[in-house]
């Protein structure tokens, strides 16, 4: 059955059209050399200053993969230098910073790239108890995390709905010394539009799900068992989760599965159909690429990408969508993370371990580890490279418990307040930091960062407030001021 390209449709094969993608493709190919339409392209991505801030008017598919597709060195150095100063527009120079907590690897899917998958018997299977999860969370506390993702396999026995909740309800509960986990994001696998509501009611942040590959005919291979097998319902699962009343949603592509062009235009389809049909794109994109991991070996995947293409996509997705976040994971190297920083990156995870139960043990365990990680630092050393490179660590999460999520969220980015929002409360968020869990060495760089940053807080009273909480933080013990 032929399906036609409806970016409103609520089905999979319609907003997300094979046709079109293919179409795009072709396009792309056909004017990648027409450097007056690259030209063009740039120029409407490049942002708008207007009486009371700032608006990018962002790409559509096609014209993204036209630049996607452009092999020009000084077409591409643009495009990174208009992806920094989208970047910065919208952003400031705040990274926000997060770590995952794997609450278990039992999964009944048979994902061909995953060494969760059921068919690998050698993996030792473990879920954490409430106990554990609550260890777990006072490890992360002790290292300084605020924000958490939380990982599980899908398993409808050992990882039911009323586990995942029970395990968010254990976390938000502990309140370690200074330390407290204020928002939790959750990747768990495509559910149904109650389970989405049970998960707002129980205060989740973004509702985070990879598509791993946009292309269905190979998605049904890489899948070939299991629940996560139907194409559709998986594709289709941010709409039910809108539905159930969660308005920040995540996407994401595997990279290395399937052809990236092929990936990036499907991306960014996905993120026009959510607009289209809620009035609200994507809250953040993650990059992920394939690792090798227990059982995998991402040689046996031909779609690999290296580093070039990789943050060529990463400056395209910023300049196609510049009001969503982009994550980039431990999964790259110190070295990718510190490039791709600067093509548009706004969060990055610090410290993971992605084996279960792994932040209560001294010694980093392998045994459960969903993939290996590149960049083993600590939060601590992430924190001091990120101020050495200029960029302020955040540890925020004032939007979503001041209920600016959705389009709530996008309207605060276009107002032009984030330097008299986001910015007092990054500096205020890593004051605590500084003050509970710091090295001398990062203080020391992260209170000269603080007094520099407070003076670019344009409004006097909130420069003044913001010095004042600042104050309270350092000798009052007190915490979570917020804007
Ligand atoms: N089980 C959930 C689901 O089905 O969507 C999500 C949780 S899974 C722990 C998180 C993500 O890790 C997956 O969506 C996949 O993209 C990624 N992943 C799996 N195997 C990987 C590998 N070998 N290398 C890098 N990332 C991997």
């Amino acid at each position: 059955m032929a399906f036609k390209y409806d970016p409103k449709s609520l089905i999979a094969d319609e907003f997300i059209n094979d046709e079109e993608i293919k179409a795009t493709l072709a396009y792309a190919e056909a004017h990648k050399n027409d450097l007056e339409l690259v030209d063009q392209i740039l120029e409407k991505a490049r942002p708008q200053k207007t009486a009371t801030g700032c608006v990018c008017a962002g790409l559509t598919h096609r014209e993204a993969s036209v630049l996607l597709a452009c092999e020009d060195p000084e077409k591409i150095k643009k495009m990174y230098e208009i992806a920094e100063e989208i970047k910065l527009a919208f952003y400031g120079n705040r990274i926000v910073i997060f770590a995952p907590l794997y609450l278990s690897n039992y999964c009944v899917n048979g994902c061909v790239y995953c060494p969760y998958h059921h068919i690998n018997k050698h993996i030792p299977r473990k879920k954490l108890t409430q106990e554990e999860v609550k260890a777990e969370v006072i490890a992360l506390q002790d290292m300084g995390h605020k924000r958490l993702a939380i990982e599980a396999g899908e398993d409808p026995v050992n990882n039911p709905i009323e586990y995942i909740l029970d395990c968010i309800k254990t976390i938000y509960s502990v309140h370690h010394k200074n330390g407290d986990i204020r928002r939790v994001n959750v990747n768990i696998a495509a559910t149904t539009v109650e389970n989405y509501r049970k998960l707002k009611e129980a205060g989740i942040g973004t509702y985070i799900l990879f598509q791993e590959t946009y292309h269905k005919e190979s998605y049904l291979q890489l899948h070939p068992t299991g629940p996560k097998h139907d194409y559709n319902y998986h594709t289709e699962a941010m709409d039910r989760a809108m539905e159930g009343g969660i308005d920040d949603v995540g996407l994401g592509v595997l990279f290395g599965l399937e052809l990236y062009k092929y990936e990036f235009a499907g991306l960014i389809m996905h993120a026009e159909h959510l607009e289209a049909v809620h009035g609200v794109g994507p809250h953040t994109i993650s990059v992920p690429r394939l690792k090798r991991a227990d059982d995998i070996d991402p040689d046996q995947f031909d779609n690999g990408i290296d580093d070039d293409t990789f943050a060529k996509i990463t400056a395209c997705i910023r300049l196609a969508v510049p009001y969503t976040g982009i994550i980039i994971s431990t999964r790259e190297t110190e070295a990718v993370r510190a490039r791709l920083l600067n093509c548009g990156v706004s969060q990055v995870s610090g410290g993971s371990r992605t084996s279960v139960g792994g932040y209560a043990e001294e010694e980093r365990p392998h045994d459960t580890e969903q993939f290996d990680v590149s960049d083993q630092r600590s939060l601590d050393e992430v924190v001091r490279w990120l101020m050495e490179n200029g960029h302020i660590p955040s540890f925020c999460t004032a939007c979503y418990r001041e209920g600016r999520t959705g389009d709530r969220f996008m309207s605060l980015c276009k107002s032009g307040q984030i330097l008299n929002c986001c910015h007092p409360n990054a500096l205020m968020t890593l004051c605590e930091y500084l003050v509970d869990y710091a090295s001398p060495e990062t203080k020391q760089v992260g209170f000269e960062m603080i007094e520099k940053e407070l003076q670019r807080i344009p409004n006097d009273k909130v420069r003044r407030i913001a010095a004042e909480n600042l104050e309270h933080i350092k000798n009052d013990n007190r915490r979570d001021f917020r804007f």
